[in-house]
């Protein structure tokens, strides 16, 4: 088992829910690594009211990976003075680990896609590989530049990705889970229980703070 490559999920997890986790659970096994870090962001600027902070999405995360030895919850943006870019984050680790460790971010098709809206993403690829996990709804329909990346990027060696420090984007299709945490703010907003797609202590804590405009729930519904 490597320690010596270092996975990591992105997110705003608002909330997290078992798609993310079961994503990175299923990542960490193939990968053969000991643990995949799970961080998220700090409140996105687009994001509307009411906002669950970037400490209450933390606690949710902390919450969700508490007793499973193999994901393990990173605060590092949440608390940061400044914005959350990948880029930055990227930096950071390698600030820590240097330049030879293997860092891979898993990312979700859509999110995937939508890198080139993301800052200085050309320079994603220098500093870490990037494993692109399928997610139900979302199909593979890359815009040119993506499609230069995946041509220029792409392997299906997963011993490369493991030698060499970034460079790489490789497809990982998993169990298919098709949750989101938009599904789950409204089913809560609607008065109905989003039980089974998270885990029950991030719903816990949900009803306990009332969160995303939890009231009560509409059992009749
Ligand atoms: P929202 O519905 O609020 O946009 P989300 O459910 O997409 O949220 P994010 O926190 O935005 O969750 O996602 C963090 C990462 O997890 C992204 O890379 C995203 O693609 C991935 N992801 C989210 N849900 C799933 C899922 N069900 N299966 C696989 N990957 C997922």
């Amino acid at each position: 088992m490597s320690e010596s490559v270092k996975v990591f999920m992105g997110g705003t997890f608002d909330p997290i829910h078992n798609g993310h986790l079961r994503t990175a659970l299923e990542i960490q096994q193939w990968l053969g690594v000991k643990q995949v870090t799970l961080m998220p962001s700090k409140t996105p600027v687009h994001r509307k009211s009411p906002e669950r902070s970037g400490q209450q999405r933390l606690d949710m995360v902390r919450l969700a990976v508490a007793d499973e030895q193999a994901l393990v919850a990173d605060e590092r943006e949440v608390i940061s003075a400044d914005d959350s870019y990948t880029v930055l984050t990227l930096e950071s680790f390698r600030r820590e680990l240097g330049l030879q460790i293997p860092i891979c971010m898993i990312l979700g098709m859509d999110a995937y896609l939508s890198l080139p809206q993301w800052d200085r993403w050309l320079e994603l690829l220098t500093l870490c590989h990037i494993v692109v996990v399928k997610r139900p709804g979302w199909i593979y329909e890359p815009c040119e530049q993506m499609q230069r990346i995946s041509d220029e990027h792409e392997t299906d060696d997963l011993d490369i990705v493991l030698q060499k420090p970034a460079g790489h984007v490789i497809f990982r299709e998993l169990t298919p889970l098709g949750i989101s945490a938009t599904q789950i703010r409204e089913l809560i907003r609607d008065g109905r229980s989003p039980r089974y797609l998270l885990p029950d202590a991030v719903w816990d804590y949900i009803k306990q703070n009332r969160l995303y405009n939890f009231e009560q729930l509409n059992e009749g519904k």
